[in-house]
């Protein structure tokens, strides 16, 4: 048996895992995690039956203590309970599948106990990739990406060597408001930005797919995860998400991975890895498939990139301001208290009046998240 801890399991990479888990059924779920929704959690600590559970909002840990006393499970709340999971002692494997910046140190406290991380939380890399690459290094532990697009990088370059690989070429798919204008998305709705075309995926991500802030910390994660410089790392649309994105080798050969919009595909085959194993579901049909189309990013319309290209720039702790300003905003606007274009407005403010920290310290970029987030609840 394989044993997994999954921080996050009730959102939505946390229940395909668990679909993955229950398919296969040579996985043991050590532990999970969730924040608020502990009917859900309930449900599955009754099929999983995990050691030990944390649920971060701590009257929401008291209620579900009580719904769940016929069963033999530890219940623990907050950071603390989160860092506990993150490194039960017989796990191997933890799956980071928790959005937003509260993954970054349970997921350092795993690499540091050796667990090797199945990594869906972008926002890791993005703000400490500097921290966390060489410490997996150091740890011997893999950071097996399960973002599609760096899971299908990953699948390409296997056996390839990588003074061989020239480039990475990731896929968008524009998200629900491509071919618009600023002037079209000045008008566009909360209900508009949540109708991702291919994906069916947490509400902060979907959101981060219409302002293409997505693909930017997707870029920035390329970089970390695959040592690439800027100039190796290029953006194509390609609507239909058929191609979960490429690498061109030096000699010009392009290998691309391609799938339907599946999540469990990547999240099973960063469990398994370097194994294949069986998948059900829906398999790519080329002949009523037809066509897989191209587009070039209009970044002067979706800035997302462009901040994104902007931050990595600048470097040091840049991609944290990014970060945290992006998380800010999208929570505004999934509130409704701010319009999409404010996220642009709000990210480039707090971009551009941040001076830049080299390389900084864990508490470096909390502090600065926490400065960042103060910043625009001052303004905004
Ligand atoms: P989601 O919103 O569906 O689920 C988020 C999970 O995090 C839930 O289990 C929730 O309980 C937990 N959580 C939220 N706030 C928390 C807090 N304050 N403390 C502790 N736990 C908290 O999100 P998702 O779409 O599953 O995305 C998770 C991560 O994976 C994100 O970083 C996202 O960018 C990345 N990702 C998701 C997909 C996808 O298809 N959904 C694809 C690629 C990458
Ligand atoms: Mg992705």
């Amino acid at each position: 048996m394989k044993k997994i801890v999954i921080l996050g399991s009730t959102g939505s990479i946390g229940t395909q895992t668990l679909d993955v888990v229950r398919h296969n059924k040579d996985i043991e779920v050590l532990g999970m995690t969730g924040n608020k929704n502990i009917s859900l959690l309930e449900k599955q600590m009754r099929e999983f039956r995990p050691k030990k559970v944390a649920v971060y909002d701590e009257t929401k840990a008291k209620e579900l203590k009580a719904a769940v006393k016929d069963l033999e499970v530890e219940i623990l709340t907050g950071m603390e309970g989160l860092m506990e999971i993150a490194v039960m002692e017989e796990a191997e494997t933890v799956v980071t599948a928790v959005v937003g910046m509260i993954g970054i140190r349970p997921t350092i406290g795993a690499i540091k106990a050796g667990k090797d991380i199945a990594l869906a939380n972008k926002e890791t890399l993005v703000t400490a990739g500097h921290i966390i690459m060489p410490l997996a290094k150091k740890h011997g532990v893999q950071i097996l990406p399960v973002d599609s697009e760096h899971s299908a990088i990953y699948q390409c370059i296997h056996g390839e060597k990588e003074k061989e690989v020239h480039k990475i070429i990731l896929t968008a798919s524009g998200g629900p408001f491509r071919g618009k204008k600023t002037a079209d998305l000045s008008k566009v709705t909360l209900e508009d930005a949540l109708k991702h075309p291919n994906w069916a995926m947490g509400q902060k991500i979907t959101v981060d797919s219409a302002t293409l802030v997505n693909k930017g910390l997707e870029v920035i994660e390329a970089k970390w995860l695959f040592h690439m410089d800027l100039d190796r790392i290029e953006v194509v649309l390609q609507p239909q998400s058929i191609i979960h994105s490429m690498i061109e080798c030096i000699d010009g050969s392009v290998i691309a991975q391609l799938g339907t919009p599946d999540m469990r595909l990547p999240i099973q085959y960063a469990l398994y890895y370097p194994e294949r194993r069986f998948l059900n579901g829906k398999r790519l049909d080329f002949k009523t498939l037809k066509q897989i189309t191209f587009e070039e990013p209009d970044m002067e319309t979706f800035l997302g990139l462009s901040y994104a290209y902007q931050a990595i720039e600048s470097g040091g702790s840049m991609p944290t301001v990014l970060n945290a300003a992006n998380e800010k905003a999208v929570s505004k606007f999934l509130h409704k208290s701010i319009d999409f274009l404010d996220i642009y407005k709000i990210i480039e403010e707090c971009m551009s009046r941040h001076s830049v920290c080299e390389a900084p310290t864990m508490e470096q970029i909390l502090e600065i998240e926490q400065e960042t987030y103060d910043y625009i609840e001052s303004r905004w």
